[in-house]
């Protein structure tokens, strides 16, 4: 078919936007060890995807490579169709900062700052205000239940609460992705789904796309899309 001179830069012809996330030909090697074995992966604009698989089938890799955080020895990563697999490391770092939200199984709040300052704390680092982050901070800890909790200390809270402020903290400088790697992994059964629809939900609400490493099936259902990774490569 012809190429149209309508789509908007960007846009292809067929008029679908770009994925927001896109891997490429993904190849990582440790010493011997093959960790990703030629792994294509396409995220959309606000998509909710779960990847699973057994323990060392490559999801931590391959979620490490895609935000910027391990390069990989082959092939293309892209956001919003720019690549950013050429970055230096300087720039992967900022993309990091400003383009990407973490949340990690334990939270990894840093002891010393409140619930609110912890939620402030990347958008801090971009430049954002202290009144205007711990404004945005308060608000996110607020749609996240957590209303009250701003001034504790991360050990004054419960896991799942704690896991919550690291939902907000991600979330507060309106990421285009969020990357969680076991978010759920030291809670309980119960508390690990609320904390799964928590995190989902606002990232419904600023409109991110949400990309979580998982090895609880049932976690992942709740998700939209699952991908399934067995040694290195996507399962289809
Ligand atoms: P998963 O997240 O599915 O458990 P990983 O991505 O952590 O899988 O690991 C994939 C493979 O790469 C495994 O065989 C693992 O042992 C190996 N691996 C992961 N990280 C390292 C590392 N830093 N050094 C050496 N081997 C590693």
């Amino acid at each position: 078919m012809a190429q149209t001179e309508f789509p908007a830069p960007g846009v292809p012809a067929g008029g679908l936007a770009p994925p927001v996330l896109a891997g490429r030909d993904l190849s990582k090697t440790y010493d011997t060890q093959r960790a990703l074995d030629g792994v294509t992966i396409e995220i959309g604009q606000g998509e909710a995807v779960a990847i699973v698989g057994p323990s060392g089938s490559g999801k931590s890799t391959l979620l490490h490579v895609l935000a910027g955080i391990l390069p990989a020895d082959a092939g293309e990563v892209s956001l919003a169709g720019r690549r950013i697999d050429q970055l230096g490391e300087a720039g992967r770092s900022e993309l990091r900062r400003d383009e990407f939200g973490f949340v990690f199984q334990s939270g990894m709040l840093v002891a010393e700052l409140t619930a609110q300052e912890n939620a402030a704390l990347p958008m801090l680092l971009s430049g954002v205000s202290r009144p205007s982050a711990m404004a945005t901070a308060l608000e996110w800890l607020g749609r996240l239940g957590l209303s009250g909790k701003d001034k504790r200390l991360p050990g004054e809270l419960s896991g799942g609460e704690a896991q919550r402020v690291a939902i907000a903290r991600a979330l507060g400088h309106r990421p285009s992705v969020i990357f969680a790697d076991e978010p759920t992994g030291a809670l309980d059964t119960r508390t690990g789904r609320e904390t799964m629809a928590a995190l989902l939900d606002a990232a419904r609400e600023s409109g991110a796309a949400v990309v979580v490493v998982t090895h609880d099936r049932e976690l992942a259902d709740s998700l939209p899309r699952t991908v399934v990774m067995r040694d290195g490569k996507v399962q289809r």
